[in-house]
């Protein structure tokens, strides 16, 4: 597969070209933003871990029958995925209060939601990604009534397994952001919705069970350091890294380097 050129760099990550049509790369980079850009930092080794973590979360909706982009994983920052046109929506999902939930609606930070909530926002850094009803969805056609039926069924799909998922490794989902996108057949057509983008520990708000310590992003956001460690540790929940690692993919300082289980 060769790769060839930049189609799009957002924060985190770089989409480029392939000699196949329907398929792109996705380079995982280092690069860590907050608050719309307003705070950035490198985070050296981020990438390469969102990339695993991503790959495995991927690979296990897709075998409990949800539809993904992922293809394959193809280097320590690389994956091979299916290239389609994506909804100019986050979807999140929250289960526990925290975050803009709390700062918007004073619903206290911890309250366990009675049922999921689903959220819509517009993807538009401008505007910082205002949340949005479903009726503006419709309004403004960036989804039509019968794709966002599909979506919210598979997204609640998607909590629910990774809900599952996570609470066998002692970690408590809180909240998580998703994208959908639009894939192409052979007449051309657009047809199949998959999940798109990513999920790590970038896009979630994962807390461990028992001290609800933070082992998300939410580490960057709110300067509480350690954030490759805990990246780190959600990997070696997931069974993703062995407990000894001894490669310098990166400079951690302190931290223990990255090496991954062969697959
Ligand atoms: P909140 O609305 O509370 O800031 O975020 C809710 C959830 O969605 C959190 O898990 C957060 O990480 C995720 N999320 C919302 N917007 C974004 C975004 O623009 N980028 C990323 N990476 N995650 C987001």
């Amino acid at each position: 597969m060769n790769k060839g050129n930049k189609l799009y760099e957002g924060k985190a990550k770089i989409i480029y070209e392939t000699n196949d049509k329907n398929l792109v790369i996705q380079h995982f980079k280092d690069d860590a933003t907050a608050f719309n850009n307003l705070k950035k930092a490198k985070v050296e080794g981020k990438g390469v871990l969102n990339n695993r973590i991503s790959e495995f979360i991927l690979t296990n909706l897709s075998q409990s029958g949800i539809k993904t982009h992922f293809i394959k994983r193809l280097n320590m920052r690389e994956q091979l995925i299916k290239k389609a046109e994506i909804f100019p929506i986050e979807f999140i999902v929250r289960n526990i209060s925290t975050g803009s939930l709390t700062k918007r609606l004073g619903i206290p930070e911890g309250t366990v939601l009675e049922t999921p909530l689903l959220e819509y926002c517009y993807k538009k850094d401008e505007l910082n990604d205002p949340l949005i009803s479903r009726e503006h969805i419709y309004s403004f056609g960036w989804a039509t009534e019968n794709e966002i039926k599909t979506i919210d069924i598979m997204t609640l799909r998607i909590n629910d397994i990774l809900t599952g998922m996570f609470r066998a490794v002692g970690i408590k989902l809180v909240d998580f952001k998703i994208e959908y996108g639009k894939t192409w057949n052979k007449d051309r057509e657009k047809n199949e919705i998959v999940l798109a983008d990513e999920i790590s520990p970038d896009t979630c708000r994962l807390w461990d069970a028992k001290t609800e310590k933070k082992l998300d992003k939410d580490r960057f956001r709110k300067d509480l350091g350690n954030i490759i460690q805990a990246y780190q540790e959600v990997a070696r929940r997931l069974g993703i890294m062995p407990e000894e690692t001894n490669i310098s993919e990166v400079n951690f300082g302190k931290t223990i380097p990255i090496k991954f289980k062969k697959k």
